[in-house]
């Protein structure tokens, strides 16, 4: 329904125009799908959301085993404000809905010469601990992250937040900002490089190698613009959702709830339909949902090649390398262990080998990088009490071919051995309860292309370019939305893309 109202001479008439409610599908409640609906739902569009599993969230789901409740899948919360603003546009407030704390300490890092660095989201506090575990200059650190801050302000705010695709995008004043805070080190060099000029610690630079990692890319080969990636975690802070990272899932599907989305669960889409270059709908076991838009959240290879049936396409999106995947093991242990945090990493010794491994011979890396994330240390309830939920992961290679029968026990032996020689314990007798999940498990819950975390990676200076836009050149009212197209991976820039791709569907 639409009002047209004339004022008159202090008296307003308005006539009321009854114009049909467009209709929208989503294919996929991943946080990508369900941030899309929130968003069409709130510009009038009647939403409906078709998920293959009988539960929202996709990626982002929770595994509940023996009296330990895990998070699958992320467990690293930053910018929040992406959330808070889905609740703003329904008219809520998000308080009454969501909460979360901001963390003081982001990570510890643990390294096999004995050397644990605490990092703090406080930049004093970071440059001393810095300072006091490997003599750093405390200025080097400060300067690197103010760098950083600069140019997430610029190139971030082009790169992340507007199509790439469109020349709009490029003719507008914020590209001046943009280009004024780039770097020849960004686009010249790698990542490694750039760090490697910036620190004189090797453990420093190790340190801020991993931040390729939150798009599962290699810091030997990814540029140096990677490098205002810590801007999010050090400078803008790290949050703990409480409740875990499941109830982000939870806040935003209640939402969508009272935004009027209807979800369906346990339906596979089968194919996206179209006629002569016009989206028509989905279709469901030769049953055919009528749509004015459709916007797939399903990994965009395999809307190409399952849902459309488009070779060509989906050959060109795999010209952009998978990001990595991963091994996880949900441990649940019967011991506290005070001294770690929420968030731990033991790093490897040799980590160019590490990434050596996973992106050229495709393979596990023997003394891998490990993981161990601990939320029941934030949230009681978690875990029984005297024992702690780890989720333990490492970075596996996005790669169909590996014998995960025999792979599993080795790098699980491989991540205990480190364990116990980096803690001082013996771990397996502190096991209770186990659970694990392989890339080859993440490719099928979530129909993630070889189980890939992020997408694509961004192995090369042009990543950025080569990621699928957010709509679709040949059907108009087609398309994408979440981590496997622009702009990425991780939970911040999916509910971006969630922001591009309904800013680009008129209302
Ligand atoms: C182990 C792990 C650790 C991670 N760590 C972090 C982290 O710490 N921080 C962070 O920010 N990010 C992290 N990520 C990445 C983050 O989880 C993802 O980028 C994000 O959740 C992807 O969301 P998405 O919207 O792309 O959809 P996905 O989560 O990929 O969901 C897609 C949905 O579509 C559904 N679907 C697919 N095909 C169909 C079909 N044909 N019909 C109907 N439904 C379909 C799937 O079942 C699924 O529910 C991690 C991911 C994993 C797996």
């Amino acid at each position: 329904m639409v009002s047209h109202c004339i004022s008159n001479a202090g008296a307003t008439s308005c006539k009321t125009e009854m114009k049909p409610v467009k209709k929208a599908i989503i294919i996929g409640a991943g946080i990508g799908g369900i941030a899309t609906s929130i968003r069409l739902a709130a510009k009038g569009y009647h939403v409906e959301v078709f998920e293959k599993n009988a539960f929202p969230g996709g990626k982002l789901h929770v595994i509940e085993k023996d009296g330990f409740t895990f998070d699958a899948g992320p467990s690293l919360f930053t910018e929040p404000e992406n959330i808070v603003e889905l609740f703003g546009l329904a008219g809520e407030k998000w308080e009454d809905h969501f909460s979360f704390t901001s963390l003081d300490l982001s990570f510890n890092y643990y390294y096999e010469n004995g050397k644990v660095i605490r990092a703090f989201t406080n930049i004093d506090a970071l440059a001393n601990e810095v300072h006091e575990q490997t003599s750093e200059n405390k200025i080097a650190i400060k300067k690197y992250l103010n760098n950083a801050a600069k140019a997430y302000a610029g190139l971030g705010d082009v790169f992340l937040n507007y199509p790439l695709h469109k020349w709009r995008t490029w003719f507008h004043p914020r590209i001046l900002k943009a280009i004024k805070g780039l770097r020849l080190g960004y686009l010249i060099g790698s990542l490694h490089e750039y760090n490697r000029k910036s620190f004189k610690s090797p453990e420093l630079i190790q340190l801020f190698n991993r931040f390729a990692t939150y798009n599962g890319s290699n810091p030997y080969v990814a540029p140096g613009m990677l490098s205002m990636i810590p801007h999010l975690e050090l400078g803008q802070g790290t949050f703990f959702p409480k409740g875990g990272m499941i109830s982000i899932t939870n806040a935003l599907k209640n939402l969508a709830d009272r935004l009027g989305v209807v979800f369906h669960f346990n339906q596979e889409v089968d194919a996206i339909v179209s006629k002569e270059g016009k989206i028509k709908g989905i279709s469901i076991k030769e049953t055919i949902h009528e749509s004015d838009v459709v916007v797939s959240n399903m990994d965009v290879y395999y809307t190409y090649s399952k849902l459309l049936r488009d070779a060509k396409k989906s050959d060109k999106v795999l010209k952009n390398e998978r990001s990595s995947s991963a091994c996880i093991f949900y441990w649940g242990i019967k011991k506290g262990f005070d001294h770690m945090h929420l968030h731990n990493i033991f790093f490897a010794q040799d980590y160019e080998q590490e990434f050596q491994d996973l992106f050229k011979h495709k393979q596990l890396h023997a003394d891998p990088t490990v993981y161990v994330n601990i939320t029941s240390k934030f949230e009681s309830g978690l875990s029984p009490e005297g024992h702690e939920n780890w989720f333990v992961m490492v970075n596996a290679p996005a790669n169909d071919q590996l014998d995960w029968n025999a792979a599993q026990p080795m790098i699980r032996q491989a991540i205990i051995e480190k364990m116990n020689r980096m803690l001082k314990t013996d771990l397996e007798k502190l096991i209770i309860t186990e659970h694990v999940m392989t890339p080859m498990d993440i490719q099928k819950t979530t129909s993630s292309y070889l189980g890939s975390l992020y997408g694509s990676s961004s192995n090369s200076t042009w990543s950025a370019f080569l990621r699928h836009a957010n709509d679709n050149s040949d059907i108009k009212g087609l398309y994408f939305t979440g981590g496997s197209v622009h702009p990425g991976g991780g939970i911040p820039l999916c509910l971006k893309s969630a922001k591009i791709v309904s800013n680009m569907i008129s209302p």
